[in-house]
C-alpha cells in the first residue's frame, strides 16, 4: 500500500471504480479515459511500481494477473476474438500511474501494429 498512489485508493475502496474482476491478489476495473470499446485494467493489490520493480519476492502476482486477464476477457466476451495487452513501464514507457498494471484492451480489431 502506498499512500498517494491512486490505484491503492481503489483498492482499498476510498477512490470508486466499476470493478470487472476480483480476487484475494488482483483488481480490475475498467479504465476512465477507454481507448477501445474494452478498456480494462487489471492491477495487482499488492503496490508494485511498475514491471522493473518485479521480483522473486512478487513475481507470482505477475503470473496471477495473466490468469485474471483470461477472466476479464471471458467476462467482457473478447476472449474468442482476441485482445491486446499493454504495459507501459516507466516514463519513456508512457506509465503515468506508478503501480503495475495490464490494459486489456479489445471489442474491436486492432490494425495498428507497433511491432
Ligand atoms: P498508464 O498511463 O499506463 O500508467 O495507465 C494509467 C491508466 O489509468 C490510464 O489509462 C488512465 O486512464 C487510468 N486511470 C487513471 N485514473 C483512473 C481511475 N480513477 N479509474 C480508472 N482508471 C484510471
Ligand atoms: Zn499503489
Amino acid at each position: 500500500m502506498s499512500d498517494n498512489c491512486i490505484f491503492c485508493r481503489i483498492i482499498e475502496g476510498t477512490i470508486p471504480s466499476k470493478k470487472v474482476y476480483e480476487d484475494d491478489d488482483i483488481l480490475s476495473f475498467e479504465d476512465i479515459h477507454p481507448a477501445a470499446p474494452v478498456h480494462v485494467l487489471v492491477v495487482p493489490k499488492k503496490h508494485i511500481e511498475s514491471l522493473e520493480a518485479v521480483n522473486p519476492d512478487n513475481v507470482d502476482y505477475v503470473a496471477k494477473a495473466h490468469l485474471a486477464i483470461q477472466k476479464v476477457a471471458k467476462a467482457k466476451q473478447i476472449n474468442t476474438g482476441g485482445y491486446r495487452v499493454i504495459v507501459n513501464c516507466g516514463k519513456d514507457g508512457g506509465q503515468t500511474v506508478p503501480h503495475l498494471h495490464y490494459h486489456v484492451l479489445g471489442g474491436t480489431v486492432f490494425t495498428e501494429k507497433i511491432i
